[in-house]
């Protein structure tokens, strides 16, 4: 695990949230812990569930671990959810396939006493999520944002940049709290004419991409090239909020035969490490699932022993409509192919890649 644990803010050691019932909760050991994941729209994903299993399965637990269907995330997850509750788990961890759709199931987990925690992706608009532990998502936005100015200084001389502005799913929480993170940053490079968005499509409405898909990012750049880039007008960078949709877009201006542009990433997914070694993809966030997996794991195991696990009360990341969840917040990681072969020496597949590339 490369990334230290940020306690960013005071530590309140807090147990409870809103519906205040965690700490009567008891989670013994041996009892069924379920862990109920989205459909695999990234790399992450997938290693999330093997992380779990053997997490769970250390730390003395019984693991029930399910990813919603692809074609029916939604539906998909509820029941999965309901089914958790009726084996009797006493600790619920999900990563939502949609966050805004999960408040009956929460409410019914609850009503049994069970610890609901909301993983790498919010539970929004409910009192019933007890925390929350995930990346500190706003910062991802930030280094992605800082990373396209950085990138475009190194790789397009002197400014302004043609850029384009890509984010992710609606229906995924942590989508706007990503854009909202490299906006923080962008905005003010757009308005003193740094930066030019030449499409003008700058809000998350317009923006988006629906179900993390590279096929509708791939398409998205393509219709913008067509539009405003068919002229020989230069494309210099692009925001993108992770590596999958980083590939489909380099595909997409490839395709189209324009110069390689500066375009961000997440993830450090195994098929985006060479590309970023070879300079085709400027950079990536590093998020250590085993790090995100164990974090909540160890948060289950500290309950179970009565302990008080340490959370902060972080707003700008962590208020879901209804109440800020007290999270455990980690810190990711940017990567370029200056610091890729450091930044993952402790991830023995990710190291050889970048070593590899260099
Ligand atoms: C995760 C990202 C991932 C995206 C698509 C987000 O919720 O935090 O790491 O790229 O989902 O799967």
């Amino acid at each position: 695990a490369a990334t230290a644990l940020a306690l960013s803010g005071c530590s309140t050691g807090r147990t409870t949230s809103g519906s205040g019932s965690s700490s009567s909760t008891s989670i013994p050991k041996g009892s069924l812990i379920g862990v109920a994941l989205p459909a695999k729209t990234s790399q992450n994903w997938v290693l999330a569930g093997q992380d779990f299993q053997s997490s769970i399965t250390k730390a003395g637990f019984k693991a029930d671990i399910q990813y919603a269907d692809n074609n029916t995330p939604v539906p998909s997850q509820q029941a999965e959810i309901n089914s958790m509750i009726t084996k009797g788990a006493k600790a619920i961890i999900i990563g939502a396939a949609d966050g805004s759709q999960l408040g009956t199931q929460v409410a019914q987990a609850k009503k049994q006493g069970i610890t609901v925690i909301a993983w790498d992706r919010n539970i929004l608009n409910t009192k019933n999520v007890d925390y929350y532990v995930a990346f500190n998502n706003f910062h991802v936005g930030e280094l992605q944002a800082q990373a396209l100015l950085d990138g475009l200084k190194k790789e397009k001389g002197s400014g302004p940049y043609n850029v384009e502005l890509f984010a992710g799913s609606p229906d995924d929480a942590n989508a706007t709290v990503f854009f909202n993170g490299a906006m923080s940053v962008l905005k003010p490079k757009i308005a003193d004419g740094t930066l030019k968005v030449v499409s003008g499509q700058t809000t998350f409405q317009k923006v988006n991409t629906q179900g993390w898909l590279a096929q509708n990012a791939q398409k998205r750049m393509t219709d913008l090239i067509t539009a405003n880039y068919a002229k020989g007008t230069k494309l210099d960078g692009v925001l993108s909020p992770n590596d999958t949709l980083a590939r489909a877009i380099l595909q997409a201006t490839k395709s189209a035969g324009l110069a390689n542009p500066v375009v961000t990433g997440q993830d450090s997914e195994t098929d985006s490490i060479p590309l970023i070694m070879n300079g085709t993809q400027y950079s990536t966030i590093y998020k250590d699932t085993t790090l995100e997996a164990n974090a909540a794991v160890d948060l289950v195991s500290t309950l179970s022993k009565g302990g008080k696990p340490k959370t902060v009360n972080d707003k700008t990341n962590n208020y879901n409509g209804t109440i800020t969840v007290p999270a455990v917040e980690l810190t990711p990681v940017l990567v370029t192919k200056d610091n890729a072969v450091a930044a993952y020496k402790n991830d023995p597949t990710l190291e050889k890649l970048a070593t590899a590339g260099q």
